[in-house]
């Protein structure tokens, strides 16, 4: 479980993030949608303490994310993220990318490692690339890879950054079907994109972010057909 309570983040004299409050829930999909610059990413990146907030807190199960003295490898932990661009390692194959982080945590041994790196690229559709070299997978197989790879430290909540945005069209589809099948599971999940038909689909509940605040949530039913907010009825003129 997720809280945030009046998240302030500025970067100079730039108020970026004015004041969010938002609780998520066990098992549940929020997405984040908003235009650009209006802080999402920077709000994730809050979240697992990429960026560390101006003031306010974050609380996620029983850590306080915005204290400093929290352990941040606990946080990164318990925090997966994926990104717009995958960030694997190019030198490392597959399976090395998937196991790395386990492995060097000392959470697993190599054996145990490797087997969940089995399970987790079956489950994204990749077993048969455990061993293959990250360059000679699509962008789409490496968003895949990296979404295993944040599985594989058994987080309780995901973080997606536009995960599908750097993507080949033909890509996309695969991506949002690991996604939408890890809500499925009940992944507890933040997600924020462009992907309206995911969000239709796949969220619990919608958000939109406008000048560093939630303007208006909601169902998809109630954001999508009927938006009560001008800004999210001129955003949604624009992306839908
Ligand atoms: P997009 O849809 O384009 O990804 P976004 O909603 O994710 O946009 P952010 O990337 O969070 O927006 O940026 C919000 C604002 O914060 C922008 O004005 C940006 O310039 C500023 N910003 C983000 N990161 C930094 C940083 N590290 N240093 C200074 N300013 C930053
Ligand atoms: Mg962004």
């Amino acid at each position: 479980k997720v809280r945030v309570s009046n998240l302030v983040k500025n970067f100079g004299d730039n108020k970026v993030l004015k004041g969010i409050n938002m609780e998520v829930h066990d098992n549940e999909v929020v997405v984040v949608i908003g235009p650009s610059g209006s802080g999402k990413s920077t709000f994730l990146r809050n979240l697992n303490r990429l960026e560390a907030p101006t003031s306010g807190s974050i609380v996620i199960d029983d850590m306080d994310i915005a204290d400093p003295k929290t352990d941040i490898n606990k946080v990164r932990e318990n925090i997966g993220m994926v990104f717009q661009h995958f960030n694997l390692f190019s030198n490392l194959s597959v399976s090395e990318n998937v196991m790395l982080a386990p492995v060097e945590l000392k959470k697993r041994t190599k054996t145990e490692a490797a087997k969940q790196a089995h399970d987790l690229l079956n489950m994204v559709g990749l077993d048969s690339k455990f061993n293959a070299t990250v360059q000679s997978l699509s962008g789409g197989q490496q968003q895949r890879v990296a979404i295993a790879r944040a599985l594989a430290m058994n987080p309780n909540v995901m973080l997606f950054d536009e995960p599908t945005s750097a993507l080949d069209p033909e890509m996309v589809g695969d991506v949002l079907a690991v996604m939408k099948q890890l809500a499925k599971q009940g992944m507890t999940m933040i997600v924020v994109t462009h992907e309206m038909g995911f969000a239709k689909e796949v969220a619990d509940r919608v958000v939109f972010v406008d000048d560093g605040n939630i303007q208006e949530q909601g169902t998809p039913d109630e954001m999508f057909n009927h938006p009560q907010n001008p800004h999210l009825q001129d955003f949604l003129d624009k992306v839908l």
